[in-house]
């Protein structure tokens, strides 16, 4: 792949009083006959509002975070100049992650990229995947629900080339002329302040095949987007062509470029890098969304507010301690277990098998991966140890990270961070699929 510099994002105003400032984000390779794709994360860091500002009785994702007294030296926290953050609680002006989140979803044409087909086929290719695939990773604590208020294909007032979409392509003045049109095609059938987020399903004739450049990005928490109904467009994700690798497995896999680009929306960063996917692997769809189905991180998921305070462990305490971890892809138990280093930075524990949205865990075991606020969307704000390293992996499954698919520790093996004085041990597994963890620190 070729390694892409950075482009700050051009045209965004500074708003008064917080400054606004934007990143570009690539996305990694995918593995297979030198696919490369790409695409952006933009997110803002003064991002106020939701689409739908309305009050929600479940509460927006920051607010429904688990907390408790003994969670609280495990809310790693980011400095000023981070983005989009691992940090908790997660930054405001994002989607709420829990209770009922209205997508609205739209499918958009252009006269020199006319859709082909029903648009409702177009929907079709996300949902109701996209929604299964929230309500498993959440528990049931996320109802996505995607409305289409306008069912067909929604004309664009000029071609698709006079927008200037392109790999990289900043707020201004592309999307926010195409968020403008959008808003003035759709507001005669449309109350946009009755929904979460926006879904822009783009009719797959526009623009490169995703084989050579991945387009689809989301613009979060973006309070200088334009206003719609009185609130502002601000959590909005586009999504072109398809994620097609040719391997036949397009029907089943394909809608993942849209819970991938949700969990932006949602507040989540990019875990690829610029070298690719080798930091997280095929561990969370924020790392790779291209082949088999994946899981989001149980760190996300205490993120997302999808875990309750007693089903997260917080070594903060020099010594030992042992801590038991059911498959985070099953609802209940205790799933994650954090060993803060610093305020910043630590490392998270969970056991992660095949099961629930994890369709290519090959070898079942506890993950262990160091979570780094400070550091930013798509510069490696998470890093999973690979407990055999130089392996080759144990997935023979297309666009599945192969070096990391066999991180994961097994009963017996240690994690040991000399440096630091951090060693966790996997101590047994039970016959009912409970792991039990030993956590030595300084
Ligand atoms: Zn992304």
């Amino acid at each position: 792949m070729q390694p892409q510099p950075e482009r700050p994002g051009a045209g965004l105003q500074a708003a008064p009083p917080e400054p606004l400032r934007r990143r570009i984000r690539r996305r990694r390779t995918a593995g297979l006959v030198c696919v490369t794709a790409l695409t952006f994360a933009v997110s803002t860091s003064a991002g106020t509002g939701h689409l739908a500002p309305r009050p929600t009785p479940a509460g927006a994702g920051p607010i429904s975070l688990a907390r408790s007294a003994a969670l609280a030296p495990c809310l790693i926290t980011a400095g000023s100049a981070v983005q989009m953050s691992e940090g908790l609680p997660t930054a405001g002006g994002y989607a709420r992650s829990t209770g009922t989140v209205r997508a609205l979803t739209l499918m958009i044409d252009f006269s020199d990229a006319p859709g082909r087909g029903k648009a409702q086929d177009r929907f079709r290719e996300f949902f109701p995947q996209t929604r299964d695939w929230f309500h498993t990773a959440s528990y049931g604590r996320l109802d996505y629900r995607a409305e289409t208020p306008v069912p067909g294909w929604l004309r664009m007032p000029k071609p698709f080339r006079a927008y200037g979409i392109e790999r990289g392509a900043p707020f201004d003045p592309g999307y926010r002329e195409l968020v403008q049109d959008i808003v003035a095609a759709a507001d005669p059938n449309v109350d946009f302040r009755t929904y979460d987020l926006l879904n822009v399903l783009v009719t797959p004739n526009a623009g490169p095949s995703a084989l050579d450049t991945v387009l689809s990005v989301t613009f979060a928490g973006n309070h200088e987007a334009p206003v719609a109904d009185g609130v502002p467009v601000a959590n909005a994700s586009f999504v072109y062509s398809r994620q097609d690798d040719g391997s036949g497995s397009y029907d089943r896999t394909g809608y993942r470029v849209l819970p991938h680009e949700n969990g932006h929306v949602f507040g989540l960063p990019d875990l690829y890098t610029q070298e690719g996917g080798g930091a997280v692997g095929h561990w969370d769809i924020m790392s790779e969304d291209w082949g088999a189905n994946n899981d989001f991180l149980g760190w996300h998921k205490w993120k997302l507010g999808w875990l309750d305070a007693d089903q997260i462990g917080c070594a903060s305490a020099p010594g030992t301690s042992e801590h038991s971890l059911t498959p985070l892809a099953e609802q209940g138990g205790p799933k994650l277990v954090f060993v803060p280093l610093n305020g910043r930075a630590g490392y998270a524990v969970e056991l992660r098998t095949r099961g629930g949205n994890d369709e290519a865990v090959c070898r079942p075991g506890v993950l262990v991966y160091r979570v780094d606020a400070n550091i930013d969307t798509g510069m490696g704000p998470v890093t999973v140890h690979d407990s055999q390293r130089d392996s080759g992996g144990c997935t023979r499954s297309p666009n599945v990270h192969a070096e990391l698919s066999d991180a994961p520790l097994v009963p017996g093996e240690t994690f040991r961070d000399t440096a630091r004085g951090v060693r966790i041990s996997v101590v047994a597994a039970d016959l009912e699929g409970t792991y039990r963890v030993r956590v030595t620190r300084k």
